[in-house]
């Protein structure tokens, strides 16, 4: 895997640049659609290249209790499985074992936990979760690490960090002997931990930084810190991480969070926002925020937002989105999906030619001014 920078702001951190994968070039700064069951929920692979997209996500933990990471490696990896033939990320399975999964230990071994599905009982370790993305076949991988939560104290989130850094030379040591199974590259992504401790971030990527090939993420963030800890920690980052490799911001966020954040350097994002909020009526537009199950829009026959060329704001009005929302019709939900999602990709091509323009920093002046103020972003 590559990464090349082509535009860097003067202003700001942000830059413009892309990774290049054996499925695909991605231009950054890119936002990762989330497909956690081998599905962008609702969402066609031909319409998420409509929309230009060329990087998804996949999550480990899911994809590994269903269908099994054995059967996808037979059916010839998660892109094949799926149709997807762009580039792919799939997550250490880790995060979700931390939030979703019944926890019933953690030594330095590795974490045992129970299904959220059946209660079965299982255990991942640096090793398992290698394996198990070896048989998915992403083009980037995640190491496998703690991620304590938000507002963890100190000594929590310091061991966290030692056992992170511990667990990352097991990956490596792991992906050394063992090959994968199928005949394209796979990048590890190591993982910064530390919460909004500022002594044990610079210590986690001091650690961490030996195993960093082409890209590292920042983890712990987007956990019920508050903004300002979050960008404080963003910021440090900046300072401290590579500035040839690509930077993964995990979890984040709201649009002005991705603009505030591609400000401080950040390069790669994934979310489920624009696609859970969807299901829920909340529509990100131009002009704000939009509750579509909101009364006053009733009777609006006009579209969601006339700035948008997506299926919905081409095709149907604020009423007949509501009314589907209201009786719960899967095509409701099919159309603000991709309306947000839309909202996202255009926002990440508004951001990639602002930089390449050299106006990004006015630009994002005035787009988070309007947003934050009084939209609701
Ligand atoms: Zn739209």
């Amino acid at each position: 895997m590559q990464f090349k920078i082509h535009h860097e702001d003067e202003k700001s951190s942000a830059r413009a640049g892309e990774i290049k994968t054996d499925h695909g070039t991605v231009p950054t700064p890119v936002f990762m659609p989330i497909g956690t069951r081998a599905s962008v929920k609702a969402i066609s692979p031909d319409e998420l290249n409509a929309l230009e997209t060329k990087i998804i996500l996949g999550n480990t933990y899911h994809l590994y209790l269903r269908p099994g990471h054995e059967l996808i490696g037979r059916a010839g990896g998660l892109h094949k499985f799926m149709n997807w033939h762009g580039a792919l990320l799939t997550d250490s399975g880790g995060f979700q074992v931390f939030s979703l999964a019944k926890l019933n230990k953690i030594s330095d071994d590795g974490v045992e936990f129970q299904s959220h599905i059946d209660g079965s009982r299982h255990m991942f370790t640096p090793e398992s979760s290698m394996e198990i993305q070896q048989h998915l076949g992403a083009d980037i991988i995640m190491a496998f690490d703690e991620c304590p939560p938000g507002r963890a104290d100190y000594q929590t989130v310091e061991a966290a960090v030692d056992r992170t850094t511990k667990w990352i030379k097991r990956c490596k040591d792991y992906l050394i002997q063992n090959n994968g199974i199928h005949n394209w590259e796979q990048t590890l992504f190591p993982i910064v931990q530390g919460n909004v401790y500022p002594e044990l971030r610079e210590r986690n990527v001091e650690e961490l930084l030996p195993y960093a090939e082409c890209g590292m993420a920042i983890g712990g963030l987007a956990v019920g810190e508050d903004k300002s800890e979050m960008f404080e920690t963003i910021e440090q980052m900046d300072e401290l991480l590579p500035k040839d490799q690509p930077r993964y911001l995990m979890g984040v966020g709201r649009p002005t969070d991705l603009v505030r954040a591609v400000k401080r350097g950040i390069d790669m994002f994934d979310c489920v926002l624009p696609t859970r909020n969807a299901r829920n009526g909340q529509l990100f537009t131009s002009k704000g925020i939009i509750n579509i199950t909101n009364h006053k829009h009733r009777e609006e026959f006009i579209p969601v937002d006339e700035n948008c060329n997506c299926d919905l704001c081409q095709n149907y009005t604020r009423a007949y989105l509501r009314h589907l929302m209201n009786v719960n019709e899967i095509f409701g939900h099919r159309l603000a999906s991709l309306h947000n999602l839309t909202y996202y990709m255009d926002l990440m091509k508004t951001m990639r030619r602002e930089i390449d323009a050299g106006s990004f920093d006015e630009w994002s002046h005035g787009y988070l001014k309007t947003m934050l103020e009084n939209k609701g972003m």
